[in-house]
């Protein structure tokens, strides 16, 4: 029987493809380790293992064979192996992350997949060891960076936080200083005025056409000081006004505003006209305010040769509505289109367009107390748009 040459043919072939099989065993990247599944549902000892694994660990073939994978498993991670080896049992694979021992001590992070399957009626565990070393150390210097990151993000935060506490308590004490200021400048102002018109009243006789004409320049210049002092007081209480935002329809704010400014429109035979207007969440009494003094002055900054026309608009877009209050009057030249929005600056003097250069102040401050923005586009000599967003809350 034994020189059968149909046996002979069969155990050459069968050779054949167990060379094949080591071949491709031995010559894999990750470890591969074959056990008998033990009584106790804990995996026995090694009946197979491949090359890698004999080198990356360092026992002989012949210790594995002796060896269970308690024995490779790093003593403080031995305590994870009753409940890997439960979930084995329960679903036939399990995939877990263990740390190795090699025989001289070294400590290597593994990912290990493992499968049960059986041949020969007898329970085998197959387990797929990938050394994960490298993956172990960039996740480390990823959370240590993340953790760079957030403490610098906390300590960027802190520093912004207190950045605007410091800017909250000097706009505060600004404000104050500024309502204080044209409190307490008001009175002795009206002194100058009052002694000023009795010096002209109790020594008519003797004061020459000169004297009467600097006397004059003098209560000119004092009105106006009292007008930009009263400019500032409401410059100043412009965050007073804020209140709860609520539901505001600006249609309905913008036509209390035109019957505020019926005089001054009737008179220059102003054409205002507008778009269906939406419904924010804002303040009336600021809204109406900035309409105001837009609309004003584009009444104020006509052109002498047309017709005034003034048309308001609001267009929807991704957070914010954006409103614009367009003329066709004198316009404003490119060069001044981002300064006319200071305290007090002003492109024209007082003889030519009464005023103090503070309404846009003020309707910058209003836009941006509801958090929005404020700019003009313009072409000189024929007319200027006003746009001012407001967040879609
Ligand atoms: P004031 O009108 O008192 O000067 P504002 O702050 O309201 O103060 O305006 C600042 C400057 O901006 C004005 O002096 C004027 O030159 C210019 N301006 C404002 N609105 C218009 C407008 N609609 N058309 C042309 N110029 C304007």
């Amino acid at each position: 029987m034994k020189n059968d040459p149909i046996r002979r043919l069969l155990e050459a072939e069968l050779k054949e493809v167990e060379a094949k099989y080591r071949k491709v065993f031995n010559n894999a990247n990750d470890m591969i380790g074959l056990n008998l599944m033990g009584e106790n549902g804990l995996p026995g000892k090694f009946i197979d293992i491949n090359k890698i694994g004999i080198e990356r660990l360092g026992y002989s073939y012949d210790e594995f064979l002796d060896m269970t994978p308690a024995d490779i498993i790093a003593p403080d991670k031995r305590s994870e192996i009753a409940g890997n080896a439960i979930e084995l049992s329960k679903k036939g694979h399990a995939t877990f992350e263990i740390i190795h021992q090699t025989k001289s001590g070294k400590r290597i992070p593994v990912e290990v997949n493992n499968h049960l399957f059986e041949l020969d009626g007898k329970k085998i565990a197959l387990a797929i060891s990938r050394d994960i070393t490298e993956r172990k150390k960039a996740e480390k210097a990823l959370k240590k960076s993340n953790e760079n990151l957030e403490l610098k993000v906390k300590e960027r935060t802190s520093e912004l936080e207190e950045v605007i506490i410091e800017l909250k308590n000097s706009n505060e004490e600004l404000e104050q200083f500024a309502h204080v200021a044209s409190h307490d400048l008001r009175e002795p102002l009206r002194m100058i005025t009052s002694f000023l018109q009795l010096l002209e009243k109790r020594y008519k006789d003797q004061l020459d056409d000169d004297a009467y004409e600097f006397i004059e320049f003098a209560v000119d210049g004092a009105k106006r000081l009292d007008n930009m002092i009263n400019d500032l007081l409401e410059y100043s209480q412009v965050k007073s006004m804020v209140r709860e935002f609520v539901q505001v329809d600006t249609e309905k704010v913008l036509d209390d505003t035109l019957l505020n400014l019926k005089v001054p429109i009737d008179e220059n035979n102003a054409i205002i006209t507008h778009d269906p207007l939406p419904k924010i969440i804002g303040d009336n009494e600021m809204l109406m305010q900035l309409f105001q003094n837009l609309i004003s002055n584009s009444i104020k900054y006509r052109s002498d040769n047309k017709s005034l026309k003034v048309h308001i608009s609001a267009r929807e877009e991704e957070n914010q509505y954006c409103f614009s209050v367009k003329d066709n009057g004198i316009g404003i030249s490119s060069d001044h289109l981002e300064c006319i929005f200071t305290i007090f600056q002003r492109l024209h003097t007082n003889e030519e367009y009464k005023g103090t250069g503070i309404g846009l102040a003020i309707a910058q401050k209003i836009v941006h107390q509801f958090g929005g923005q404020i700019w003009a586009e313009s072409e000189k000599g024929e007319g200027s748009i006003f746009y001012f967003t407001i967040p879609n809350r």
